[in-house]
């Protein structure tokens, strides 16, 4: 999860470094394939015998980009769950400073809800192509 942190405050560094901007909103998207641990496709299938462990898994790893955004200054955070049908992370153990876009398919997919108004963007258990 540091390296989650890291990203993050180096994203939020980097790429907004607006010290007096009163609002700082970062947007998440997370997918679960590339989420850590997550080795098989049955992993990541709600139908899958350990599909409930991962998707705490993702919800954990999620949780913790959400900590590192507000610890470098995020004012507000979104997150989209991006992963098949959109109903992954678990509402109860997600962090509840932050909203989240479980609507599937919305127009912008996996990145629904992203508007010109957020300062970053990080991306979580993302995975490369199959
Ligand atoms: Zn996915």
């Amino acid at each position: 999860m540091r390296v989650v942190r890291v990203f993050v405050i180096a994203l939020l560094v980097a790429g907004v470094a607006n010290a007096q901007k009163q609002k700082l909103k970062v947007y998440i998207s997370a997918d679960m394939e590339g989420i850590g641990g997550v080795i098989t496709d049955v992993q990541a299938d709600p139908k899958g015998h350990e599909y409930e462990k991962f998707r705490r898994l993702m919800t954990e790893e999620v949780n913790a980009a959400i900590a590192g955004a507000y610890d470098a200054g995020a004012t507000e955070v979104l997150v989209n769950d991006g992963h098949g049908d959109s109903q992954n992370i678990d509402l109860e153990l997600l962090d509840k400073r932050t909203r989240l876009v479980r609507a599937y398919p919305g127009p912008l997919l996996m990145m629904d809800g992203i508007d010109p108004s957020f300062d970053a963007v990080v991306f979580v258990g993302y995975h490369a192509g199959e």
